[in-house]
């Protein structure tokens, strides 16, 4: 999706910017991209970004207005009556309006925006799957006049510039012969209607922002940067345009001692020698309950033991993922003089590790291995 780069990050300043800063911001960067003397690629659109960005950053209304919803103009800030309702959910608005950009033909259906919503969730959540009341907000077909954009009981009437076309034809006559221009039609904005008498309540534009409280059923299995699309649920299309979607994006933050792979969940287990060395029954934690492990004895470390059906459900068949239990041995950094004497018994009756035997060292017993 195309978006908008923000106006404050435009112009290079903070949300915090005053006035006097934000004019300072705009005079150097609007003499370093003037097209007569930037002629360098890009320039010009650079410029007609700045001037955009300062345009509505240098009124306060209109700040205002693109501090809480991000965008300014097509019937932002006009009409909606108490602002107040949406405020606090600005962060959900990052990637609105993408769409909007690409209109299709003037005059005829627009297909809604998409919206987006960033969620996060539990690790939890998202091995076991939940329910969870969002709040967002969404421009739907104005109430009084749905859609339409006159005071009830009027229509829009045909615009008598361009005869309903939406577009102008000139006929140009030059050295070369005469040719045809078409332009979209200033008069009805390309939309081949006028309405002389507004709506009260959308100011003409047929739309206004609804706040809503949607609830969202996560399945189990999901991951973090899953996508759920809510058909229907973004922004009304207008002159008969379908509604756009809504994707909820789930971020799941790390587990303190589980790790997801894929639908697995790896878990490090720490023992001591003496459990490595003897063996033992150790409880180890899964998503669902502790279970007990038996830890044979002389398990080193590496070993992988795997808890089948322990892990997180398939999203899209039966079954589940299982848990993955690395052994890792714990040698203990510090001793009491009681446990240092121990250790000291012990080490006398314990082979120490030796250097490979002459003639039949390691390399001889690989070479051994291929020549039978
Ligand atoms: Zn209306
Ligand atoms: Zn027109």
């Amino acid at each position: 999706m195309a978006t908008k780069r923000d106006y404050y990050e435009v112009l290079g300043v903070d949300r915090s910017a005053s006035e006097e800063e934000i004019k300072r911001a705009f005079r150097k960067l609007a003499f370093q991209y003037h097209p007569d003397r930037n002629k360098e690629d890009g320039a010009e659109e650079k410029f007609k970004e700045i001037n955009e960005a300062y345009e509505v950053l240098s009124d306060p209304e209109k700040r205002t207005t693109y501090d809480r919803f991000g965008q300014v103009g097509e019937g932002f800030g006009r009409g909606f009556g108490d602002f107040d309702i949406f405020r606090g959910f600005g962060d959900i608005f990052d990637s609105f309006f993408g769409g909007a950009t690409t209109p299709t033909r003037r005059g005829g259906p627009r297909q809604g925006t998409d919206l987006r919503y960033n969620l996060t969730i539990s690790f939890e959540e998202a091995v076991f799957g939940c329910e969870k009341e969002i709040e967002t907000w969404r421009i739907e077909n104005c109430s009084l006049c749905h859609g339409v954009g006159c005071e009830p009981g009027n229509q829009p009437s045909r615009c008598p510039e361009c005869n309903g076309t939406g577009q102008v034809r000139r006929v140009q006559r030059s050295s070369f012969g005469r040719f045809v221009n078409v332009t979209t039609c200033n008069r009805c904005g390309g939309d081949g209607r006028i309405i002389t008498k507004p709506c009260p309540q959308c100011q003409g534009s047929g739309r206004e922002a609804r706040a809503r409280r949607i609830v969202v059923n996560i399945p189990a299995g999901v991951d973090d940067g899953s996508q759920i699309r809510l058909s229907g649920e973004g922004n009304a299309g207008s002159w008969g345009g379908g509604t756009g979607n809504l994707y909820v994006i789930l971020s799941v933050p790390e587990h303190p001692f589980f790790k997801r792979r894929g639908d697995d969940i790896l878990y490090d287990l720490p023992i001591n020698f003496a459990q490595a060395a003897l063996g033992d029954e150790v409880e180890v934690p899964t998503v669902d309950n502790p279970i007990l492990l038996k830890i044979p004895p002389g398990t080193q470390t590496g070993k992988l033991f795997r808890l089948k059906q322990k892990g997180v459900p398939h999203l899209r068949r039966g079954g589940r993922g299982d848990q993955l239990v690395m052994v890792h041995v714990v040698t203990p950094e510090t001793l009491t003089e009681e446990q240092q004497r121990l250790f000291q018994e012990l080490a006398k009756t314990l082979v120490k590790a030796t250097m490979p035997k002459e003639g039949k060292g390691f390399f001889q017993r690989l070479r051994d291995l291929f020549e039978t």
